[in-house]
């Protein structure tokens, strides 16, 4: 016996894993964007971000609603050289 939901993958928006459903994780960015993570890609997101509330997800019941810390953008965009 087969549970379908037990085949389902997805894709890791973030390392580009494919793993079970199940292991899915939704984290809404601070401009609204809905992500799919894997559970490593959570936690990494989470220790990142500022702040971290729980919210209603798309597909899941819960998504982590992340407020992306703006003091440490990585591309360097706060190195005001001018
Ligand atoms: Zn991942």
């Amino acid at each position: 016996m087969t549970a379908p939901n037990d085949s389902e993958t997805f894709v890791c928006d973030a390392c580009g894993r494919e793993l079970p459903m199940r292991k899915m994780k939704e984290v809404v960015n601070d401009a609204g964007e809905t992500e799919r993570l894997c559970p490593e890609d959570l936690d990494k997101r989470m220790n990142a971000a500022n702040e971290v509330k729980g919210g209603p997800g798309e597909q899941k019941e819960a998504a982590a609603y992340v407020d992306e810390a703006a003091e440490e953008a990585p591309y360097g965009e706060r190195d005001n050289a001018d």
